[in-house]
């Protein structure tokens, strides 16, 4: 997506819930030039029952009578059964999403994109819950299968055990790999969902651009604490417009050519060799010491001095300003290899 659409924008209620308050949020949106697509829930997939489910084709056929009076206006929601893709299409739907709970399911998305195929809509795909990247690049392989060209990925965080801050935890290594396998596919940041509450809707939309997103997908309702649903994440369209103004959109590297960061690129690449021609030093000494324990019929884990040695890591990096979390995942990772290669289970030339 070149810079200067962005950042694409869609916006909408998470469930349509009646014909005013959808013309409403229509009329606000249309003001807000940033708003490419309305997004609007109309088939509610609840993960408990008894909750509002949505109102199917009778909210779709308020949008196609919206569309009457507005027909700049381009509508999108979200599909997760071939009937739907059917009934949305039907009402002149312009765009679908697949929900974050679809994804998860690929006889589902099969399913789904097959009542696509020869089609040409634009079709969004969350991430599923589960923090898996092969879902979700798997889900945009089965729309690429059916012949769809204009497809998006929408990252809406991952549902953890312990959730704290967020309703959904960003965990924003995963949408990055999905980037670096999938550079072409446009990507949206969904914050509301990964927030669940208002207040962070602001700072999760600017990491979202601060790390290369194209856009945001924002839950936005006229009256959010009178909403059927996700009222708690929902903004107002006012908010929306003042989020948008306070939103820096940065440039690709390959839009800023700077020599600088030719240098620091580098450097860091210098760095990064480096730092994997210790590892393997490191590993050629595990070999070594593999040997002297088999020699002394030695187990090869010993507990004690794992913990003294990670102890002594955690010091010297809490002087060397690395946080705790960052040198024990490394230092883990690299036990973990230290055993399989005192195995001799990764033996390489
Ligand atoms: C939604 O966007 O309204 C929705 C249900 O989201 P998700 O599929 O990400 O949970
Ligand atoms: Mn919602």
């Amino acid at each position: 997506m070149e810079s200067k659409d962005k950042p694409y924008i869609v916006a909408g209620p998470c469930s349509v819930e009646s014909l005013e308050r959808l013309e409403a949020v229509t009329e606000a949106l249309t003001r807000v030039p940033q708003v490419r697509l309305v997004r609007c829930g109309v088939w509610k997939p609840r993960t408990h029952p008894g909750g509002f489910e949505g109102l199917g084709e009778e909210a779709l056929r308020w949008m196609e009578e919206v569309k009457n009076t507005r027909p700049e206006v381009r509508f999108c929601c979200e599909v997760a059964r071939p009937e739907h893709v059917e009934t949305a299409l039907s009402h002149g739907v312009d765009a679908l999403w697949i929900g974050a709970r679809t994804t998860a399911n690929p006889f589902l998305v099969q399913e789904v994109t097959e009542v696509l195929r020869g089609t040409e809509v634009l079709v969004l795909v969350k991430n599923a819950p589960s923090p898996d990247v092969e879902l979700w690049a798997g889900a945009i392989e089965r729309c690429r299968t059916v012949g769809l060209r204009d497809i998006m990925a929408v990252h809406r965080g991952f549902a953890m055990l312990h959730n704290q801050r967020y309703r959904n935890t960003p965990l924003w290594e995963v949408p990055i790999e999905l980037r670096r396998r999938m550079p072409e596919v446009p990507m949206l940041c969904d914050p509301s969902h990964i927030a669940g509450r208002q207040e962070l809707i602001g700072e999760l939309s600017q990491t979202a651009l601060d790390m290369g997103f194209d856009g945001l997908m924002v839950e936005v309702h006229p009256a959010p604490e009178e909403a059927l649903t996700d009222g708690r994440q929902q903004i107002t369209p006012t908010a929306l417009e003042e989020l948008i103004r306070g939103l820096v959109v940065r440039q690709t590297a390959e839009a800023t050519p700077d020599v600088r960061l030719g240098l620091l690129r580098s450097e860091i690449d210098r760095l990064d060799r480096q730092m994997l021609e210790l590892c393997a030093e490191r590993f050629g000494v595990v070999r070594k010491i593999a040997d002297v324990k088999r020699e002394s019929n030695m187990a090869l884990f010993q507990p004690k001095r794992w913990d003294s040695l990670l102890q002594q890591h955690l010091a010297d990096g809490k002087e060397l300003g690395l946080t705790e979390e960052f040198v024990k995942g490394i230092f883990e990772k690299i036990h973990a290899e230290s055993i399989l290669v005192q195995r001799e289970l990764k033996v390489e030339s």
